[in-house]
């Protein structure tokens, strides 16, 4: 099931409400068709791996990530489907009771399971289960051999990636505190494939920043400190609730474009290296390989994107920087750039290289969006799932959001894959054309 289903634009939209608009930024409020935020379970079960991710859900919910995820039956998974019968929906029972006997259950069973996430769906916050209420009680018996927290991912407050955002702003109070005499750390934060994450962390070693954590972490006991000497570099733009906690807890933001293709890592790391006062020159000793390799990679492409014209619907939130990316790097020509949440502090850097000619919009209204993209007839479009057949019936070449979420698609080595992403449908589509 998707959030569709579930509401219309109005109450996320009231969730995070727009900042004030320097350029003309179309809103639209209306029916959504992306997924829900228990979606962000599937990257980050496998990136944390002493945590579970229990939803109290209902059979849609277990059905969404099972299909989702692919995971088989009798698989030992590291999520699973608190199942909520209509006896609990309506009232009949005590669902508080039947959620400890499930968490006892499942502890008793695994003792592998560190952190234990609580994770809140439609149908939980319908009936108002409390399940920070729970994640406190059951906490209380399971401290400290397991932590307990909560957060939602349901379809009513939540699209895709905010299920990482909720997730991460609930580690966020539980970080251990960084001294206020501490020498300054730095903190990447966002979800990102092991293999990226040690690409940065070998980069940021070069450069001589040495105290460098990541939110999450790979075990989810061990989360970095975090305190007024932190320097925290954002990998996705789609985390404003998780950069919200962690500067109430003092931590200090580095503005920086996000680490897409050879400009966007570029400036990434050096934003980095700048705020930890490193050498100018070394930055660039240590980048150039990197974008060396990156550049060879992309000028293959070019050939391929260079000129096509593109549309993104509302989804990811990946939407701006990798608008940003296909324009300045590649050559595309940007038709819209839709995304669900402008968030104008994050993206004010990547925003400057979108020309005034670039529609902007905020938000889903479906109809109208798609009555857009056939008047515009792009050579691609950016979409969600159940967008994509309806237009590829109509003759439009799409690309799936959610693969550019689940592909490492960050850093310089990564960069060509991004950009085949891209090329690869536009490829197919010239093929049949032939
Ligand atoms: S949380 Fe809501 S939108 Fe998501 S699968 Fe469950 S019922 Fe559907």
């Amino acid at each position: 099931m998707t959030a569709a289903t579930l509401l219309d634009g109005c109450a996320a939209a009231q969730a995070r409400p727009a900042a004030d608009a320097p350029r003309p930024v179309l809103r639209e409020r209306g029916q959504r068709e992306v997924f829900c935020g228990l979606t962000g379970i599937i990257w980050l079960h496998r990136k944390m791996q002493d945590a579970f991710f229990l939803v109290v859900g209902s059979r849609t919910c277990a059905h969404l990530l099972q299909s989702a995820a692919g995971v088989m039956i009798f698989a030992e998974p590291r999520f699973a489907t608190a199942i909520m019968e209509e006896r609990d929906l309506a009232g009949m029972v005590d669902a508080q009771d039947e959620l400890d006997r499930v968490v006892n259950r499942l502890l008793e069973r695994r003792p592998d399971i560190k952190t234990l996430f609580l994770v809140g769906s439609c149908p939980s916050e319908v009936i108002k289960l409390d399940l920070a209420k729970a994640a406190q009680r059951l906490g209380a018996v399971h401290m400290p051999r397991v932590r307990i927290l909560n957060y939602s991912g349901s379809g009513i407050e939540t699209t895709f990636t905010q299920g990482e955002d909720a997730c991460l702003a609930a580690l966020v109070p539980v970080m251990p505190a960084l001294p206020a005499d501490a020498p300054a750390e730095l903190l990447i934060v966002g979800s990102l494939p092991d293999i990226v994450e040690d690409q940065f962390l070998r980069l940021f070693a070069d450069l001589g920043i040495t105290r460098v954590g990541c939110l999450p972490a790979r075990n989810a006991r061990d989360l970095p400190r975090v305190g007024p000497n932190t320097r925290y570099l954002l990998a996705q733009p789609f985390l404003g609730e998780t950069a919200m906690a962690l500067e109430g807890r003092g931590a200090t933001r580095i503005e920086a474009l996000f680490p897409f293709g050879v400009e966007g890592t570029s400036d990434w790391l050096r934003a980095a290296a700048s705020a930890f006062g490193i050498d100018p020159a070394l930055t660039e000793q240590v980048i150039a390989p990197g974008r060396e390799r990156a550049r060879i990679g992309l000028s293959k492409l070019r050939p391929q994107l260079a000129g096509r014209r593109i549309t993104f619907l509302p989804d990811s939130q990946l939407e701006v920087p990798l608008a940003r990316f296909l324009q300045d790097e590649m050559g595309m020509v940007l038709v819209e750039v839709g995304t669900p949440y402008l968030h104008r502090a994050h993206l004010a850097r990547e925003l400057e290289s979108l020309g005034a000619q670039v529609r902007l919009s905020e938000g889903q209204h479906v109809e109208r969006q798609l009555d857009r993209v056939r008047a515009d007839r792009p050579d691609i479009t950016v979409c969600g799932l159940g967008l994509a057949n309806p237009l590829e019936g109509e003759g439009l070449t799409t690309k799936w959001a959610i693969e550019l979420v689940f592909s490492p698609i960050h850093g310089f080595d990564q960069a060509a894959d991004l950009a085949e992403l891209f090329a690869r449908p536009l490829r197919r589509r010239d093929m049949l054309e032939i």
